[in-house]
């Protein structure tokens, strides 16, 4: 017997982590070849069902293939019953491209995110109520969990609230108090996430609200610990590596197409 006494080798984490990175891209392969329109009305459902539709706010659009435009919903639907040919393509005006109906007007801030990053290619914008309750009391969320290191220094926080979101100003102040960050929480509003895909701004949104509730009971309870720095950056990116985070909006995807039909598609 050796008492506990430890006889196996530590292997360095970063072994671990390439062979884990690699077995990843091999095995979480996706069968499923949805358009970009499809994979908007996937994420408007999937966020409906984890409770981000608030009437008709919430904005789900995506960068068109042409310079300066992109794909919104028509205004006057809620997250729930948003279907792939309900997306309209406007252009920097909002002025309608294709398709029928009209933007909602506070769509405009999200063009302002599009030109001051080429990076991104997917806005999703929603109010959820713990996201919403944060919103209220002046404090940013605070990534101190595994699960929710995606935000890990990367999301800002807009202190100032500047009315309904139709102008030009709020855009500018949006797209500025983002800065090079995925996701921001916007004072007495709301959540924006940013993503270089639309599964990583749709499962940023998700785990947002998820974020934000975990931060409220956690201050309900104590003093929220941060997380150690590297350990944090490291989870960060862990977190937002594409094989298992695409994997992750196609489980979200199948779990709103088994409760609510193929029809989400058309
Ligand atoms: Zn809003």
């Amino acid at each position: 017997m050796n008492n506990g006494e430890k006889t196996h080798k530590h292997k360095p984490k970063s072994d671990f982590e390439a062979l884990a990175t690699q077995d990843m891209n091999e095995n979480l392969t996706r069968t499923a070849q949805w358009t970009v329109t499809q994979k908007l009305a996937l994420t408007a459902r999937m966020l409906a069902a984890e409770g981000h539709g608030s009437a008709l706010a919430g904005q789900i659009t995506a960068r068109g293939e042409t310079p300066g435009t992109m794909w919104t919903a028509k205004f006057g639907l809620g997250l729930d019953e948003i279907h792939a040919s309900d997306f309209i393509l406007v252009n920097d005006d909002l002025a309608v491209l294709e398709g029928n109906g009209m933007p909602n007007p506070s769509n405009r801030f999200h063009l302002w995110i599009y030109r001051a990053r080429a990076d991104v290619t997917c806005v999703v914008h929603t109010h959820p109520p713990y996201v919403s309750a944060l919103s209220m009391i002046g404090v940013p969320l605070i990534a101190s969990h595994m699960d929710t290191a995606m935000f890990f220094e990367d999301c800002a926080w807009l202190s100032e609230w500047p009315g309904p979101p139709i102008g030009d100003e709020e855009g500018d102040l949006i797209s500025s108090a983002l800065g090079d960050k995925r996701s921001i929480l916007l004072a007495h509003h709301g959540q924006l996430s940013a993503g270089e895909t639309i599964e990583q701004a749709a499962v940023l949104a998700f785990h947002f609200e998820r974020a934000a509730k975990m931060q409220l009971l956690a201050m309900a309870a104590g003093e929220i610990t941060p997380l150690p720095p590297a350990a944090g950056h490291h989870a960060h990116d862990y977190r937002l590596k594409q094989a298992p985070l695409n994997a992750t909006f196609d489980y979200y995807a199948r779990q709103v197409l088994a409760r609510e039909g193929d029809s989400v598609l058309a």
